[in-house]
């Protein structure tokens, strides 16, 4: 019987040669061996690994970020009505938001990978999204606001409605037993994958974003802003997955990538952006100092672009232009790594990988 040593990071294994090539085989993003044992060894999809261990080592708690000056932000006089209401725009959009990817997770797509690794990912990738929600019960308390307020938003603002309706219909289409040897369900489950990794949390939550990191640079709601700064590391990380996930999907499935799905999926990028554009000119009804609806709208054609790159499709709007190049200066992390007097940084040392924190450039999808 021969043996071979199987590494991961610096931990190493000694596996029994042919039961490892046996159980690597029998692993596939879908219709793989269907297992409840958890076995994680012969890694197989290594990047999952790797970004469950890196979404591991930027772990942060929101009561850990103080929210006092943000409080007498709130309070004052000094603050424009667009500045509060773009704040409440994002606690209102994300407390939904942040739930639909999570339980979209959850009962579809953890339902219907098969390899160990993938569920462990998306295991953690839920479980963020379960930080996020708690940041925004976070920022509701500190702030005073109605939540009852918040959740009416939900329903009562029609670009909110939209936006949530157009992930929550593909995510709901999905929820019964599908069988996945058939073209046109293997397509179901590549599209939900693209429109919520690529659309949805890597296009459609950048509006809200950019608005919230503007007012952050300029020292209004610095909690929140760092709130979001750690947000929008994770949802790098989420696209990330959710990239490579497609990617080996279709690589493993090639009757999925017809060119009449490739077309589908191009329209679909091209709602998203123009549901996108609507909230955006929703959240910013005027524009602000230094926030100017219009550069918005551009930054979404430049974003929605690198994700659509990012799967191997073609672009919308090849000539536009990154309008905001400052972001990728304040989403970078790196620059204050002890925010937390070493708190979150501990968790970093953790990190048997050695992989590097997520770059801006990363960040920014470029
Ligand atoms: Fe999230
Ligand atoms: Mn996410």
């Amino acid at each position: 019987m021969s043996t071979i040593t199987h590494k991961i990071g610096n931990k190493e294994f000694n596996l029994d040669e042919e039961k490892a090539e046996a159980a690597y085989e029998a692993k596939k993003i879908i219709n793989g061996r269907d297992t409840m044992t958890f076995n994680l060894l012969p890694l197989k999809y290594k990047w999952a690994y790797e970004i469950y261990k890196k979404m591991k080592a930027n772990h942060w708690e929101p009561e850990d970020i103080p929210m006092q000056r943000d409080v007498q932000q709130w309070k004052s006089g000094d603050l424009r009505d667009v500045e509060r209401w773009i704040i409440k725009m994002g606690i209102g959009y994300f407390s939904a938001a942040e739930g639909i990817v999570g339980d979209n997770i959850i009962h579809v797509v953890r339902e219907m990978v098969t390899a160990p690794e993938l569920k462990l990912v998306l295991g953690r990738h839920a479980h963020e999204e379960n930080i996020h929600a708690d940041s925004l019960l976070y920022m509701i308390s500190s702030l005073g606001i109605n939540p009852h307020e918040c959740e009416a938003m939900f329903e009562q603002i029609e670009t909110i409605r939209r936006k949530n309706e157009f992930v929550t219909e593909i995510s709901k289409s999905l929820r019964r037993d599908l069988d996945l040897t058939i073209t046109e369900n293997k397509q179901l489950l590549a599209k939900n994958i693209f429109v919520f990794g690529q659309c949805m949390e890597g296009t459609q939550f950048y509006g809200l974003f950019g608005m919230i990191l503007s007012l952050y640079r300029q020292n209004k709601f610095e909690g929140i802003g760092q709130m979001f700064r750690y947000t929008l590391r994770d949802e790098s990380n989420h696209i990330e997955v959710f990239r490579n996930l497609f990617k080996d999907l279709v690589e493993e499935n090639g009757d999925i990538w017809t060119s009449a799905f490739q077309a589908d999926l191009l329209e679909t990028m091209k709602e998203a952006v123009a549901l996108e554009k609507e909230f955006i000119s929703d959240c910013l009804p005027v524009n602000a100092v230094g926030l100017c609806a219009d550069d918005f709208h551009l930054y979404i054609d430049y974003i929605a672009d690198r994700r659509l790159e990012g799967v191997g499709l073609s672009t919308l709007n090849p000539e536009t232009k990154n309008p905001f190049p400052w972001l990728a200066e304040v989403i970078d992390l790196e620059k204050e790594q002890n925010f937390f007097e070493g708190k979150v940084t501990d968790y970093q040392k953790g990190s048997s990988l050695g992989i590097t924190e997520t770059s801006a450039e990363e960040l920014l999808g470029i």
